[in-house]
């Protein structure tokens, strides 16, 4: 992916900085936009991935919705130019100032994650004179097969409405006047990359769906979240992920009645390989058992590795010419300056044997990377480079 160009380019700019590829991104969208088109399908980007603003043109001009999981998320979509009437507001704990400014932009619909805010969401649209358009979100308890941490779907997790609360929903749903129910909502981890997760995922929604209209109810959304992974351990070689195959999934096993639309919430299949964390090494530590690379970044950067032991790969960056030769490898493991033992980007990596000032790229970092950077330590503000702003030679 780094040219000798590119390379160049990157040691004349301030470090640590988010590098993104805005034409792999458009290929991928076009990929995801062509997978879903096929089947009628509609696509929402998870703004939490990723809210950089040239990202996010990128993918409102496909044609894209919004998965919005705060009101500040809301006002970030409309601002972009999502269309309202694109923009879903997910999330377990909505504040009542944050359901008034997605009432106030009138958005498609709220995914509602409990009972109680059933009520809440109808004081409020009452108030305003409204009805508010909501989804259920239900909890299907289908295992993700994912790593725990970011596994949403389970009975034991905090997230939506649970299958045995339904009764009790649509009683509740009987009383509220000012509220809409257009459709249920679904959305069971992150990083899934074994697709028949998403196949017991559609039988557990054909379920659903079919007790709600042996109740009389008709849906006109089902909405199947995302979490379609990424291949972290090969960015370059599969960067882009198979839309194709997870889209075909969906129109084969989910059943539609009448006219049911399906949504989708793509957050990090969109994102993910289109962005890389470029670094300089600052210090070479050679030990007796260890050696250490402490980089420019850190967690404050990129939390992924800190927060959930999430791999990335990672390489060292160089000008290459025909006279380079194979230089010997060494064993690192690679950190960075934060004042906490966790700030380790990975252990045991094999790498060409590297010098202080030397660059290194942290590939696959385009989704819940720059979004998740914090101040702790007083670290600057993050920077990032476009590929379109590297003038071509
Ligand atoms: C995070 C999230 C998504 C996006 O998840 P990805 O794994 O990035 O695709 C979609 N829907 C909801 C409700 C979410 O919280």
């Amino acid at each position: 992916m780094f040219d000798n160009h590119l390379v160049k380019e990157f040691q004349n700019k301030e470090t640590p900085f988010y590098y993104y590829d805005l034409a792999l991104l458009e290929n991928t969208l076009q990929a995801a936009k062509k997978g879903a088109d096929k089947h009628g399908f509609h696509v929402h980007f998870a703004l939490k991935a990723n809210f950089n603003d040239r990202v996010l043109k990128s993918i409102c001009s496909v044609g894209f919705g919004a998965d919005c999981v705060s009101g500040n998320e809301v006002l970030k979509a409309v601002e972009i130019g999502f269309d309202a009437s694109k923009i879903v507001f997910a999330g377990v704990g909505k504040s009542d100032k944050e359901i008034i400014a997605a009432l106030e932009n009138d958005i498609f619909a709220f995914n509602v994650e409990s009972i109680q805010e059933l009520g809440v969401i109808n004081e409020l649209a009452k108030a305003k004179g409204k009805k508010a358009r909501i989804a259920l979100r239900i909890n299907p308890n289908v295992d993700a097969q994912t790593h725990h941490y970011i596994t949403t779907g389970l009975e034991e997790n905090k997230f939506g409405i649970k299958i045995w609360e339904l009764d009790g929903c649509i009683n509740e749903l009987k009383t509220l006047n000012n509220i809409e129910l257009i459709g249920i909502h679904f959305h069971v981890g992150s990083q899934i990359t074994d697709l028949n997760v998403f196949k017991s995922l559609c039988i557990k929604i054909n379920e659903i769906n079919t007790w709600f209209e042996e109740r009389g109810y008709y849906l006109k959304v089902l909405n199947v979240g995302g979490g379609l992974g990424v291949d972290y351990h090969n960015p370059d070689g599969n960067s882009i992920p198979d839309f194709e195959a997870y889209f075909n999934v969906f129109d084969q096993f989910l059943e539609r009645k009448n006219d049911q639309e399906v949504h989708f919430e793509l957050g990090r299949a969109l994102v993910a390989q289109c962005g890389s964390l470029i670094s300089k090494v600052l210090y070479v530590k050679t030990g007796l058992k260890k050696n250490f690379l402490i980089l420019d970044a850190g967690m404050t950067e990129l939390m992924r590795p800190a927060l959930y032991q999430a791999y990335h790969q990672i390489e060292r960056l160089e000008i290459k010419d025909s006279q380079t030769e194979e230089s010997a490898t060494a064993n690192y493991d690679i950190v960075g300056p934060i004042c906490e033992s966790t700030d380790c980007f990975a252990k045991e990596v094999v790498l060409p044997e590297t010098s202080r000032n030397d660059l290194v790229a942290i590939r696959t970092a385009g989704a819940y990377g720059e979004v998740m950077a914090s101040r702790y330590n007083l670290r600057e503000e993050i920077r990032y480079v476009y590929s379109d702003e590297i003038l071509v030679k």
